[in-house]
């Protein structure tokens, strides 16, 4: 979603729900006159902001809010005693479990995983030794929270994606980039925790549990201090982004959060009671990550180039990768970098991504649950198109995806690319089934061609169908019935093909405003079913003012 330009503002209190009955006249303390002025106000500031808003205060005014209110508050009490929160209440994952529950999704990087899954098992055993003894809250703990390091698209997200739907806490991600922006005044680090409770569908105390994941930190670095001075927006990032990764209070409203205000107000007036107004980082676990692409030459510079490769010394081959490289980043390399030492002191957890090889690539393609392959046959299985993989098909689109360079997302790239006439064109066809194979990667076009050349008998026959579908669906829409001609219906099907348009948007159009005069004949003679011919359909306007012209006359004699 375009968080941006469009935010989505939904709560009890302005539940849109439609009313029928005249709203209540209960005047706010003098603030707003009628609920149609405080509609009024908010949508107003919005539009100025640039956001879309509804906002129903009819339901909020009536007189049976207090008790809906009072009902669903018991439901979310009922809700809390056993529901979301338990889950870390129990939880009782160990970290190979954690591992193998990822194996399932991601493939390679075991060493991140391994990492990960640790750092979220003690986080997560931490907090809930915490739930079950608040002493031991009170005593100092630091926050495993992790820095991810590795380029695009190898899964830094989507690990954490799993983690977080593995342990039922909410997740949200960010781009650190976009608090660096100077001058930028919409969003500042503290609307991050505002987002978490969003994703946490408003539950405050399930949002202080979650997981907030910030992509591109590498970009809020300070320039290294070799190419001299430090960039200032970047340092204040990192100072605010400090206090966030620690233990603080976020005011759940922010300071341009117009709306927000007006709920709580809201609130406050008709249930008597402030909702709560803060939320605390102190569980919240931090996940930062970024390609780091100067990084390897910092870490290799210091090691020296002898060193490069921390295999060396116990195997014949060095491993001079860029993951190997980065694998031996410490905090002096991050501090050379640009970061605060205080911020990279507050992310103890290193993780190093690697990069994905062809057969990475490929595996991801063949045994990932819900991977990418997946989600194209899912597009294909909604036109009723089944799609079945060759081996050597799947391979071949690995090694074009590697050269891509750009990890799993080249595959992306390469099946978009690949699939994007199929999806056009098939649909409407009769084509039931569609082999990925050798072929269609290597010649796309002309396996396409092939497909719809065998298919063109019963493409010709669905389209012939979809002129009776028109006719059916303009009875649906006008209680007027259309009867083709098989002259007629044979006339629209040639007549679109030559236009080079469906059946279904040349009738569309064709026809677009007959319903007019058809109504105006059954208002003459109670006739609700018209016969049209191929003078009909090739002049559909001067057959009706002919029927017209003919009905009137009928009507004087
Ligand atoms: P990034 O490393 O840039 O955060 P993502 O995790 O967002 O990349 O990866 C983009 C998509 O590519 C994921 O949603 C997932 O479908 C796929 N993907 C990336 N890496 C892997 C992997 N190691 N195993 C399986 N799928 C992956």
């Amino acid at each position: 979603m375009d968080k941006e330009n469009k935010k989505e503002v939904e709560t009890e209190a302005f539940d849109n729900t439609s009313s029928t009955e005249t709203p209540p006249k209960k005047e706010f303390a003098g603030l707003f006159k009628t609920p149609q002025e405080f509609a009024g106000q908010i949508r107003e500031a919005f539009e100025e902001m640039g956001i879309d808003v509804f906002v129903n205060p009819f339901e909020a005014m009536s007189p049976g809010f207090e008790a809906k209110a009072a009902a669903k508050e018991a439901e979310n009490k009922a809700e809390k005693s056993d529901g979301p929160l338990q889950a870390i209440r129990n939880f009782s994952f160990k970290p190979k479990e954690i591992r193998d529950y990822l194996d399932r999704f991601v493939i390679s990087q075991n060493e991140a995983k391994k990492v990960l899954a640790t750092a979220i098992c003690d986080h997560y055993n931490h907090v809930r030794r915490c739930l079950e003894n608040p002493e031991l809250a009170k005593r100092e703990f630091a926050k495993h929270n992790v820095i991810m390091l590795g380029p695009t698209g190898v899964g830094k997200t989507y690990l954490m994606r799993c983690v977080a739907k593995l342990i039922g806490v909410p997740f949200i991600k960010a781009d650190a980039t976009k608090f660096s922006e100077t001058g930028y005044v919409g969003y500042d680090v503290e609307d991050i925790v505002r987002d978490l409770v969003k994703a946490a569908d408003g539950d405050v105390e399930m949002a202080q549990y979650g997981i907030v994941y910030l992509d591109e930190i590498d970009k809020i670095a300070g320039r290294s201090s070799d190419s001299g001075g430090k960039d200032v927006s970047g340092r204040g990032v990192q100072i605010n982004l400090l206090k966030l990764m620690e233990d603080t209070d976020v005011k759940l409203i922010g300071q341009t959060d117009m709306l927000g205000q007006m709920q709580a107000m809201m609130t406050l007036q008709t249930t008597g009671k402030a909702p709560p107004s803060l939320i605390s980082t102190k569980y919240i676990l931090f996940i930062v990550s970024g390609a780091f692409g100067n990084m390897k030459d910092i870490v290799k510079r210091r090691l020296g180039n002898a060193q490069i490769g921390f295999h060396a010394a116990d195997e014949n081959k060095a491993d001079d990768s860029d993951s190997a490289v980065l694998k031996q980043v410490q905090t002096q390399d991050f501090i050379k970098f640009g970061f605060e030492p205080e911020f990279i002191g507050r992310l103890p957890v290193r993780v190093v991504l690697d990069e994905l090889s062809a057969d990475d690539l490929e595996q991801i393609l063949q045994v990932a649950e819900n991977g990418i392959l997946q989600q194209y046959a899912e597009s294909f299985a909604g036109y009723d198109i089944e799609l079945k993989c060759k081996p050597a098909a799947l391979r071949e689109v690995a090694l074009r995806a590697v050269q891509e360079k750009t990890g799993a997302r080249g595959l992306m790239t390469i099946l978009e690319r690949l699939f994007r006439d199929f999806k056009f064109e098939l649909p409407g066809t009769g084509v039931k089934q569609l082999e990925l194979n050798v072929n269609l990667v290597k010649r796309p076009a002309t396996e396409l061609k092939r497909i719809l050349r065998l298919n063109a008998e019963q493409t010709e026959k669905l389209k012939l169908q979809e002129v009776y579908e028109f006719a059916r669906r303009f009875e649906e829409q006008h209680e007027m019935k259309i009867n083709f001609s098989d002259e007629a219906a044979l006339w629209l099907k040639k007549e679109s093909g030559k236009q080079n348009k469906t059946v279904r948007g040349f009738c569309e159009e064709r026809f677009k405003d007959i319903h007019h005069g058809l109504q105006l004949l059954a208002s003459h003679n109670g006739k609700k079913e018209f016969d049209f011919d191929i003078n009909a359909v090739s002049a559909p306007s001067e057959i009706i003012a002919a029927w017209i012209r003919d009905s009137l006359k009928q009507k004087e004699s």
